[in-house]
């Protein structure tokens, strides 16, 4: 830093504050902000940092800046995104910034095509430009390719993954209608695992790992997707202001009167696993108005307050029954995929009471009785064995050494309650890894060559090594005999419990266990589609094929290749155009860009393009030095000055300096002319 010139001084909401440097104390500096002369303020030295001459002036590439630090990095970032330049690159990471709006143009199929087989670096960043990348590098070096999407909840992850699946499938497709099915597949996944959440209206509640399959050709075969983790609290209970996953409320908004009467469905404000926490529509607040008489879609008779002016169910119900269609599903499918949603919202309406007698169990509350009719019907339940198994548990006694006999033991109230949720939480997740099995049959194929896998994961404290520890998991897996995604999620959440524990916040309960005779109860359902919901997916023959279709397709499969995007969240409030300085820095640091920057900065931290420094000191050189390219021009300039070849280093289109080095070449051109 230098005399006289701007610094970039921590400011609380903007992240960094340009201002002068007025004393040096021992471990900080007095700044004078620059839009507030005569005012100072402390800052810690190790906060401080140099800025760029012209702090207006923007650059595609982080690193083409002179100075690296993580205040020209933010500043940069920062003057794109008011030019809705949202992509930004520091050396081969894409750094994304959630606009909040569409762009226009910038995901266009022109757009799309302009980014074809085109190198990194030569068009403007975009999440294109990597996908393209994993593309062509896969087929160069025939190996599979990953690309890893990261960043906290509603920073646009899974906006980017649709952006490249989209991109591949469309670009190196074969037209076929398996392009528009990896596609389709996501209304449907949303449907099952996204939710509202206080820091995105559409959070997805379960980690992905989308695999695009190539043929020797290297065109797009088909596609795999494995899930971990869903979400399970969710199911059963929602923080004030968030909601259960999509499809109960799209369920109840769209849903035919046949299927309504059908699956006995009325308003969500009737049911306890949505009415609790989530969002209600206040009829008083002007801004929920507005929304409400923007919509164009008529509100369904029967849906009750308890509708989230923010989303459109029944819009939402029409796109996801459309694309149910597209990927293959027919009515039969459909339904049963309804009719169980219908009998996990009955299920949590069941009520029980303590009995009052001194063996000190509980029963049904009387008016749930037509509750525990319907959720029997809905899931092929014999209401009597739901009942009792709802209210007892059975248990072995091993009383003197005798062979075990079996006794009831009854539940009170608390206990029941959290068997009727256990009960919920197991239907319902065995029922979202259906909906993940069935999407995958959409996209069949028999053999590939390579995949490029997209990891779309919530959070930054997986730091890459951990990351990529996922992707040698996944690489295990399929080296054994027969992995199985069952086997994979459970590879995953093992070696990452806490990082996953501690990133999605998931806070599941002990007492997610499903006793005995529920269990039983649900395997032996008189409904096939739940029946099988609940045969040991491992086992099953279904996944055995597919197992070992995995296994004969990834034999030899080494990663390469991980391409990173590091998705940003610009503002709390999800809106656009509004860039929140300090919390987007503490974002780039979680995710490791601040000190793949130190390492840059650690190394040969000021840069100049070739072509500059032509122009800057071509005035004090001889003719005969300025008729060289500028590269040229440069190697001589240095050779001439007799810099120590230590200090300096040329890349392809510029020069880089040691730290200090540059400042020192500078000076020694214009002091002797
Ligand atoms: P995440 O998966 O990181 O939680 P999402 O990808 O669901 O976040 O993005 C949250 C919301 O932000 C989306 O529903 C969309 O409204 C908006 N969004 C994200 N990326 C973009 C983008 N590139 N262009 C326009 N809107 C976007
Ligand atoms: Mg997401």
């Amino acid at each position: 830093m230098e005399d006289g010139k701007p610094v970039w001084a921590p400011h609380p909401t903007d992240g960094f504050q340009l201002g002068m440097i007025v004393d040096i104390g021992a471990d900080a500096l007095t700044i004078e902000p620059l839009n507030q002369r005569g005012k100072t303020f402390l800052a810690p030295i190790s906060q401080v940092f140099p800025a760029e001459d012209d702090v207006n002036k923007h650059v595609e590439d982080n690193c083409s800046l002179m100075y690296l630090n993580e205040a020209t990095l933010l500043n940069n970032i920062r003057v794109r995104y008011s030019k809705d330049l949202i992509y930004t690159s520091v050396a081969n990471i894409l750094i994304a910034v959630n606009p909040y709006f569409d762009i226009p143009k910038l995901y266009s199929p022109e757009t799309i095509k302009s980014y074809q087989g085109r190198s990194l670096g030569t068009l403007p960043p975009h999440v294109y430009a990597i996908a393209d990348k994993a593309y062509r590098d896969m087929r160069v070096l025939k190996m599979s390719q990953s690309i890893i999407v990261s960043g906290e909840s509603g920073a646009g992850k899974t906006e980017n993954t649709k952006f490249v699946l989209r991109y591949l499938t469309s670009t190196y497709g074969t037209g076929q209608d398996i392009d528009e099915r990896i596609v389709e597949a996501n209304p449907l996944l949303e449907a099952f695992g996204n939710a509202k959440t206080v820091r995105n209206n559409n959070s997805s509640r379960f980690g992905k790992f989308v695999e695009i399959h190539f043929n020797e050709k290297n065109a797009v075969v088909g596609g795999f997707v494995s899930h971990y983790l869903l979400e399970k609290s969710r199911i059963c209970m929602q923080s004030a202001e968030e909601r259960n996953y999509h499809i109960f409320y799209r369920l109840c908004a769209g849903a035919s009167e046949d299927v309504r009467n059908m699956l006995h469905l009325n308003s969500p404000d009737n049911f306890r696993y949505l009415n609790r926490g989530c969002t209600r529509y206040f009829a008083n607040k002007d801004s929920d108005k507005q929304i409400m008489q923007n919509r164009k879609s008529p509100e369904h008779g029967k849906v009750g307050a308890l509708k989230d002016p923010l989303l459109d169910d029944l819009g939402d119900f029409n796109r996801m029954v459309v694309a149910m269609k597209k990927i293959g599903l027919d009515d039969t499918e459909k339904l049963n995929l309804f009719r169980v949603v219908a009998g996990v919202l009955h299920l949590g309406n069941i009520d029980f009471e303590e009995t009052g007698s001194t063996s000190g169990g509980c029963i049904l509350k009387n008016q749930t009785s037509q509750t525990l009719e319907y959720c029997a019907e809905l899931l092929g339940l014999d209401e009597d064995d739901l009942r009792v198994s709802l209210t007892t548990r059975v248990m072995l006694t091993t009383a003197g050494g005798a062979k075990g006999t079996v006794i009831k033991v009854p539940l009170k109230v608390e206990q029941a309650n959290n068997a009727r949720d256990a009960l919920a939480k197991a239907i319902y997740s065995r029922l979202f890894d259906h909906v993940v099995k069935r999407v995958n049959q959409c996209f069949p194929f028999d053999t590939s060559s390579n995949f490029i896998g997209v990891l779309d994961i919530a959070g930054f404290d997986l730091v890459e090594a951990k990351l990529v520890g996922i992707l040698d998991i996944l690489d295990e897996e399929n080296r054994l005999p027969q992995p199985s995604d069952q086997h994979f999620a459970e590879a995953v959440h093992s070696k990452h419990k806490d990082h996953f524990r501690l990133t999605t916040q998931f806070v599941e309960k002990n007492n997610d266990a499903l006793h005995m005779s529920l269990e039983s109860l649900v395997c032996e359902s008189k409904d096939k589609f739940v029946r099988d919901l609940f045969e040991n997916n491992s086992n099953s023959k279904d996944s055995k094929q597919k197992a070992g279709k995995l296994s004969f397709i990834s034999v030899g499969n080494k990663f390469k290749g991980s391409s990173f995007i590091r998705c940003v969240k610009p503002n709390l409030k999800m809106v656009s155009h509004q860039f929140e300085g300090a919390q987007i820095l503490s974002q780039l640091q979680c995710s490791g860009m601040v000190s793949v920057l130190d390492l840059m900065q650690g190394g040969f931290p000021s840069r100049a393009p070739f072509h500059e420094l032509y122009n800057m000191y071509k005035q004090y050189m001889p003719n005969k030095l300025t008729r060289l390219d500028p590269r040229l021009f440069c190697k001589a300039l240095f050779k001439a000055l007799g810099l120590n070849e230590n200090d300096y280093k040329f890349g392809l289109t510029r020069v880089f300096f040691r730290p200090g080095k540059f400042a020192e070449f500078d000076q020694i051109m214009k002091s002797d002319p």
